[in-house]
């Protein structure tokens, strides 16, 4: 049986990913739990094939196992989270990711970094396609996250150049499901609490701004045809039905009732378009989303439902 390790195991991605491999493979799951709950890990533990290792890839231990594939999914990714921390958000994705492909040379593994649609920052071109080389800013609020994830790509890249490490680059765009932390921040979250607890959704800005949502299912789908398949570019992974946060909102009220509203400032720097181009990963992957958004959003309200 092969073995995957997984960084970053306990978040949102982490869990659903890990659930799906331990099907197939031995998964060694690395967390630190800085963005997650230590509640999550009762479930992961339950896991056939799974082992828990509480680590910080910046502070990456010897690890003894021979290691066949490497997901990084290691860094908080909801924007209140990582800019709460954000030297620790730039030493994950530099330090981290180094570290972890140090493990990949030693053991001569695939690694699958997660980057992410930030990289594109507020995007000028649209919808965002891979050779898109963005518009981030250095020295705001996001900063951290888009140009830490950035330098990891590059570190991915020259890994590949220089030691024919299979380091493969995809790009995640905002992806939703049963497994989000209820405090995430993040808008789908916020909405389902707020959808549930009966309080009103709260709008940053005047709505206008758009996303594209991928249901997790699909994402990890996606993921997992990565291990099996080479590519020396990064892969846009996200869906490509953009809507707009009024339009969202629009889809709450139809699925789980009419809610008030509330509109406030919009935050620094919040990209006010979003659509991943996704024609590489339907050529090269063979994939493409299959949930739509009614669908995916009933059932993270159970889910929501459920666990809180
Ligand atoms: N947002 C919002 N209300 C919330 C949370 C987020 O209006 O309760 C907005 C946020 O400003 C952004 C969009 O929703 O324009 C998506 O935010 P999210 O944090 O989910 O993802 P990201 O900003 O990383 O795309």
């Amino acid at each position: 049986m092969k073995t995957v390790l997984v960084s970053g195991c306990n978040g949102f991605i982490g869990q659903n990913l890990v659930k799906k491999l331990t099907n197939e493979f031995k998964v060694i799951g690395i967390d630190n739990l800085v963005s997650s709950s230590r509640a999550n890990l009762v479930n992961l533990n339950k896991l056939k094939n799974f082992n828990f290792i509480e680590q910080d890839i910046i502070y990456l231990e010897q690890i003894d196992d021979k290691i066949d594939y490497i997901f990084n999914l290691a860094c908080p990714a909801s924007p209140p989270k990582y800019q709460s921390k954000p030297i620790f958000t730039l030493e994950t994705n530099f330090i981290g990711t180094h570290n972890l492909l140090k493990l990949a040379k030693k053991n001569n593994a695939i690694l699958i970094q997660a980057s992410t649609s930030e990289v594109y920052g507020d995007p000028e071109v649209h919808p965002q396609v891979e050779t898109y080389k963005g518009n981030v800013n250095t020295i705001g609020k996001r900063s951290c996250y888009d140009e830490g994830k950035r330098v990891a790509e590059t570190l991915c890249y020259e890994y590949r150049k220089n030691y024919n490490i299979k380091a493969k680059i995809v790009r995640i765009f905002n992806t939703y499901g049963p497994g989000m932390d209820s405090k995430d921040g993040r808008v789908i979250s916020n909405f389902m609490v707020n959808t549930i607890n009966k309080t009103p959704l709260v709008i940053y800005g005047d709505g206008s701004q758009t996303r594209s949502f991928c249901f997790i299912d699909d994402m990890v789908e996606a993921l997992i045809q990565c291990m099996h398949i080479d590519f020396d570019f990064p892969i846009n992974l996200g869906n490509e039905n953009e809507i707009s946060l009024n339009e969202l909102v629009d889809i709450f009220n139809k699925t789980f009732g009419i809610n008030k509203t509330k509109y406030i400032e919009s935050v620094e720097d919040d990209p006010k378009i979003r659509k991943p181009d996704i024609s590489r990963a339907k050529k090269i992957l063979n994939w493409e989303p299959r949930t739509n958004i009614k669908d995916g959003l009933e059932q993270t309200y159970n889910y929501f439902k459920k666990t809180i």
